[in-house]
């Protein structure tokens, strides 16, 4: 994969994919910026350099139909001041006159393209559309990694019509190096801590992860189905019936690779769901009848940061605990900070998901961890072993 580095910029209109698929309030302004603040850096390497820099997104869902409300006219003014440019909004990529609008542009200037999911043919990849696209511009680049795990047009087809013309964005060459650094080219001990909700939805990847790690911790919610499987009792805590058998495999299999995994000890519980809830702390592994799981608890903690500061590669997904009440967020913020320790150690550590990045948030900690992963979905299946054809096609280019 070819980094924007090693693109020709000068002079030519370079198409850049970005994911300005921004969350908006009721007045359709968007509640954070974020993704935005993300292509800086790209778009300053285009018009530095002398580029025209042809900015396309897709926003929300209109199912292949122009739709106002979707219309990325509506974010326009937090591109221009997020970017800290004058942005040109171009209108729609197939109207009549959007090659004469592209013409008048000059090197250094920043432009804005429609909503392509106003097209049906973008999420079905069409290659007539991508073809209609790629007419507008001399280079491609794709700066959208949270777009990376869907072949549409604008994102996989475009990239093959570019052959040596295709460049990864600076967002998304560092997503993928910091996968890579995790996954692929880590140093032991490698750590992984998956937790959250359900073991469903993290199912494939803790099954690919079995391959890599050396230590996995599972905890937050997730960890109730693994108890019950072990036979210890889980009151009222998350608890999945269809996936103890599953539990049961990765408990088993771990073994067999000699992976070390850890569970709670023990939990800080509730007697309702709700910050204000009575709580009691566990002595062991069991949840006591009419109380819920909602925390690790203090001897688990010691044995999580244990683990962590041991580790020299360290993956973290999902949080421990509810850490959204401040009662139940005291196991993730030691999580947090054992993480943040071993990271000033020397170890790499990527983080990832909407709730664990929200959690560092809360704790004052994005900033002390080697790598904060955006990408969600595309982050998820990358994790889980799986080839994202945005990623694909530029490789391949
Ligand atoms: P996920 O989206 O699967 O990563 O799940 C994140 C959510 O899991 C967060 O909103 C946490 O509040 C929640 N969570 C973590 N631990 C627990 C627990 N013990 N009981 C219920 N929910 C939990």
């Amino acid at each position: 994969m070819k980094s924007i580095d090693q693109a020709p910029l000068a002079g030519k209109k370079v198409l850049v994919r970005v994911d300005y698929n921004v969350p908006q309030n009721e007045q359709l302004q968007p509640t954070s910026v974020t993704r935005i603040k993300r292509t800086l850096e790209t778009v300053n390497k285009i018009t530095n350099d002398g580029g025209i820099a042809i900015l396309m997104s897709h926003l929300g869902r209109p199912k292949g139909e122009a739709n106002d409300t979707l219309s990325l006219k509506h974010i326009l003014s937090a591109v221009c001041e997020t970017l800290g440019k004058p942005v040109i909004f171009l209108g729609d990529v197939l109207d009549a006159d959007i090659e004469d609008k592209i013409n008048r542009l000059h090197p250094g200037d920043v432009a804005l393209l429609e909503n392509l999911r106003f097209h049906k043919e973008e999420e079905e990849g069409d290659l007539e559309f991508a073809k209609a696209i790629a007419k507008l511009g001399d280079i491609y680049v794709n700066d959208a990694f949270g777009t990376a795990h869907r072949e549409h047009a604008s994102t996989a087809t475009i990239a093959r019509l570019f052959p040596g013309k295709a460049y990864a964005g600076y967002l998304l060459y560092s997503e993928v190096q910091s996968l890579k650094k995790v996954l692929e080219e880590k140093k032991s001990p490698f750590t992984a801590i998956i937790g959250g909700a359900k073991v469903s939805t993290k199912l494939n990847i803790l099954k690919n992860l079995m391959e890599k790690v050396d230590n996995l911790i599972i905890g937050g919610g997730m960890s109730y189905t693994f108890i019950a499987a072990l036979g210890f009792t889980y009151g009222d805590s998350l608890f999945e019936e269809e996936m103890v058998p599953v539990a049961k495999e990765i408990l088993e299999d771990a073994k067999r690779r000699g992976i070390n995994l850890y569970l709670p000890v023990d939990y800080v519980c509730a007697d309702k769901f709700a910050n204000d809830a009575n709580v009691l702390l566990t002595k062991d592994q069991n949840v006591p009848n009419g109380w819920e799981g909602m925390d690790a608890g203090p001897n688990t903690r010691n044995l999580f940061r244990e683990v962590i500061l041991g580790s020299k590669t360290i993956l973290w997904n999902g949080p421990v605990g509810v850490f959204e009440f401040d009662t139940f967020d005291g196991g993730t913020k030691a999580v947090a900070e054992a993480v943040v320790e071993a990271t000033k150690n020397g170890a790499y550590s990527l983080i990832g998901g909407g709730d664990t990045i929200a959690a560092l948030g809360k704790f004052g900690l994005s900033k002390e961890v080697s790598y904060i992963s955006t990408g969600g979905g595309a982050m998820l299946e990358y994790l889980e072993g799986i080839e994202l054809p945005g990623i694909k096609a530029l490789e391949e280019n």
